[in-house]
């Protein structure tokens, strides 16, 4: 049975861990460190077996030469389009691969890079830095639009699906969310959990599509009222079906 855990690296990322306790193996989600990798499976007596990548950026990335130095039988699977060179097993939308017990479905989720994908589920989402909790990743290579559209991919998840992302950037993000919706209570109520969390220095991660839609503005981006409180300065000259989404993620810049 194989069970997901957090290897804390920098200041705020996530390596995702997917430990199988019987065979002692695991799997990792964008190791952007291997130090605190080969801790955590020496710490568990476990191997490294094989590494998912969700886009090239360093602080995903950086530490998988020297896993797979350690580890020369570690499979890398990642985008076939990413500017990774280190990728063993390309992927494409649509594909699919099986860890342990779980085979995941490969969705293929520009915005934040043109190369990230997903890996997804309906028990477990890796998101990378595509869907946050309660947040979006900035648009550093692609378009409001792609990610827009990519956030409709994630439509086809049950409430129950868990989302595992890359980064601890819950708080900020529900700072800036009850902005943007100061009457909505679920992020009043999610706001308080998370501190809770955080103050005993637990991670805010997994999160679940079911509070996501209730919490993430970005998931929510379609509701009329979700620009009532937009600052004036924002202004997105369009009238596209993402344009709520263009402008919600614009004003987060600035926030
Ligand atoms: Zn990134």
């Amino acid at each position: 049975m194989a069970q997901v855990e957090p290897i804390n690296a920098f200041d705020d990322n996530y390596i995702w861990a997917i430990r199988d306790t019987d065979k002692k193996q695991v799997w990792v989600v964008d190791p952007g460190d291997a130090e605190p990798v080969l801790s955590y499976l020496a710490q568990h007596d476990a191997t490294l077996c094989g590494i998912l990548i969700t886009h090239h950026h360093w602080d995903h990335t950086n530490g998988v030469a020297e896993l797979t130095h350690v580890f020369p039988n570690t499979n890398v699977y990642g985008p076939q389009n990413s500017k990774f060179k280190g990728i063993t097993h390309a992927l494409r939308n649509g594909d699919s691969l099986t860890v342990f017990e779980h085979t995941f479905s490969v969705l293929t989720t520009p915005g934040h890079t043109l190369d990230h994908i997903c890996y997804c589920n309906d028990v477990l989402c890796f998101t990378g830095d595509t869907l946050f909790s309660a947040g979006c990743g900035r648009l550093f290579e692609g378009s409001a639009e792609q990610m827009w559209h990519s956030f409709k991919l994630f439509s086809q998840f049950n409430d129950n699906t868990l989302i595992y992302c890359t980064h601890e950037y819950s708080a900020a993000n529900l700072a800036f969310a009850i902005a943007v919706e100061p009457d909505n209570n679920d992020i009043k109520a999610h706001i308080e959990w998370v501190t809770t969390q955080r103050k005993n220095n637990l991670p805010s991660l997994p999160t679940r599509f079911g509070i996501e839609r209730k919490i993430n503005p970005f998931l929510r981006s379609d509701l009329p009222h979700m620009l009532h409180h937009l600052p004036h300065d924002v202004t997105v000259n369009n009238l596209t079906p993402w344009h709520n989404f263009a402008a919600l993620r614009l004003w987060k810049d600035q926030f």
